[in-house]
């Protein structure tokens, strides 16, 4: 292993100076992406799974954060993520469309991870109202202990929220402290609601819906500074404009990039260089090794 020494006399590695260079100076870097939300775990990856993640590493897309959905959904991901150790960053959570009567079950199987591996996140955690409301008490008592858990761990959290901003914001607002941290995902909220949330210190995960016609979502993103900002995919669902309806992938993410670079008027390194800091630091991932 070559060894070089910097010029306030640290040595590192050639992989430490990089990573180094890249979490302190990412202007200076090649331009790079990091899909903050993707489930590439899922089985609609299962006969490329390998050339897709080629094509998103050649896209310059190199770290994918991937969200838990429930205990069917954690061996595969598990598995991807000691698959491409380098790549694929695991977060570990109970998704709200997987709140039911035994939601006490799998919370345990979320505690017990926690105890056995490294995570970056407690995601995807939140409440959704619009495929079922049935279950509204069990998603609220299941979003609150996992915020209480992130806390407790000093974990940011990945939010899912539809139909659901006001319950989802009332619960975190209660919650929140100097060491509750995350991301709003998949953020198709107003212009209020985003100064909501970005006034709380969260940050807004901005998907393809971005570049769909009449989303609104541009005149937010015009609102809205950079530094709270992330790039998701969220695939393989909310592909973005030229694909929209297909599968999503993470080779997409420069897609949503160029859209926020153009809406902003700004140069796409920019983008990409603030909301890749904006993800290291929010998941901690400098650490990662
Ligand atoms: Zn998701």
């Amino acid at each position: 292993m070559y060894q070089i020494v910097c010029c306030v006399g640290s040595i590192y590695t050639c992989r430490q100076l990089r990573q180094h260079a890249e979490s302190e100076f990412p202007y200076l870097c090649p331009m790079q992406f990091i899909d903050t939300h993707a489930h590439l775990y899922l089985e609609e990856f299962d006969a490329d799974r390998s050339e897709m993640m080629e094509r998103a590493i050649q896209a310059g897309v190199g770290t994918f954060l991937l969200p838990n959905i429930d205990r069917a959904s954690l061996p595969s991901l598990l598995s991807l993520c000691d698959d491409w150790p380098e790549h694929c960053l695991p977060m570990i959570g109970l998704h709200p469309t997987s709140v039911k009567d035994d939601f006490l079950n799998e919370l345990a199987m979320v505690y017990q991870q926690l105890n056995e591996r490294k995570f970056f996140a407690i995601g995807e955690i939140g409440i959704d109202l619009y495929w079922d409301k049935t279950h509204l008490e069990q998603q609220q008592i299941a979003f609150r202990h996992q915020l209480k858990l992130a806390k407790t761990l000093h974990l940011p959290v990945a939010i899912h929220m539809r139909n659901s901003f006001e319950q989802v914001f009332t619960i975190i607002r209660e919650e929140a402290d100097t060491s509750l941290r995350g991301v709003f995902h998949c953020f198709s909220g107003s212009i209020q609601q985003a100064k909501r949330v970005t006034e709380l210190g969260f940050l807004l995960g901005i998907g393809g819906v971005v570049t769909f016609k009449n989303s609104g979502l541009q005149e937010v993103i015009k609102e809205t500074g950079l530094e709270h900002l992330l790039l998701e995919t969220d695939a393989p669902f909310l592909a973005p404009y030229p694909f929209r309806g297909k599968r999503n992938e993470s080779s997409y993410i420069p897609l949503i990039a160029e859209k926020i670079a153009l809406v902003k008027n700004i140069p796409l390194a920019e983008v990409a260089g603030i909301t890749t800091a904006n993800a290291w630091n929010l998941f901690n991932i400098k650490n990662k090794l």
